[in-house]
């Protein structure tokens, strides 16, 4: 992804369909392959079946009503009920992994500010999940001076991408200032009291970390404090390290929820 830039798209991956495909099932954002559930055999694939391309049983004729002799190279991803084409929404995830604003989109990609505000709270959605799903085992962040930063945002409704839903949950975010590295957890119950995130803040960040948050109450405070994590005061910053001007969850959080 590192030669991810307007022009390598224009140039790579969006000459042709079958193009865009590929690159699109190399980087996993469509189906690549699909094994026959009523013979047990792989389907073949054909690039130019419906929008994103097809897998069909060579045996299809011989399927049991139960049992689809195709599917759609989309089935189950981000894709499945798009009403727009693969081309123009590989160039949304490119816009929006840019940061690019609804004006510099529209220009960009010719989608209204509406399409593109569902299908930036999408891609955020989706990427959200897929860490979620893949962030066991990565241990803690922090420790001593490291400073972490936590935040909490709400998920929005999810109006194009199936699955695993978190619509309407509360996340709580920390990262690791100066680093990319941030843990994401769906709150238990949708509840944010002290009860709810101590646990979590102790599960995921190591003990002497000093912590910057702008979120949390006096009672996970004090529960921290105890933990050996120092808090930085509201608005103060510790020596070296300016919180303004830090990656901090919230920025991230933004990015990948609904604040509006
Ligand atoms: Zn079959």
């Amino acid at each position: 992804m590192s030669a991810w830039s307007r022009t390598w798209l224009e140039q790579r991956v969006l000459r042709t369909k079958e193009e865009a495909i590929a690159w699109a099932q190399s980087a996993g954002l469509l189906l690549s392959s699909v094994q026959c559930r009523q013979h047990r055999a792989p389907m073949v694939f054909y690039p130019n079946r419906g929008p994103f391309g097809s897998f069909r049983c060579p045996k299809h004729a011989k399927h049991r009503s139960s049992e689809p002799s195709e599917v759609s190279a989309a089935s189950g991803s981000i894709f499945e009920d798009s009403k727009l084409p693969l081309d123009k929404v590989l160039r949304l995830m490119f816009e929006w992994s840019c940061d690019a604003s609804y004006e510099v989109t529209h220009r960009e990609t010719g989608v209204s500010s509406r399409t593109t505000a569902d299908w930036y709270r999408a891609i955020r959605e989706s990427i959200t999940m897929a860490f979620l799903q893949d962030q066991d085992d990565r241990g803690k962040i922090g420790g001593p001076g490291c400073v972490v930063q936590v935040d909490e945002a709400k998920f929005g409704r999810r109006k194009y991408h199936r699955g695993r839903t978190i619509e309407g949950h509360w996340v709580l975010g920390m990262i690791q200032d100066g680093s990319q590295d941030l843990r994401l957890v769906v709150c238990p119950g949708n509840s944010r009291t002290s009860k709810t995130l101590t646990p979590i803040i102790v599960d995921h960040v190591a003990d002497d970390t000093t912590m910057g948050m702008s979120i949390i109450g006096s009672t996970i405070k004090r529960t921290l404090l105890i933990q050996g994590m120092v808090l930085i005061p509201k608005g103060s910053s510790p020596v070296g390290v300016r919180r303004e001007s830090s990656s901090g969850t919230g920025e991230y959080l933004k990015k990948i929820s609904q604040t509006t």
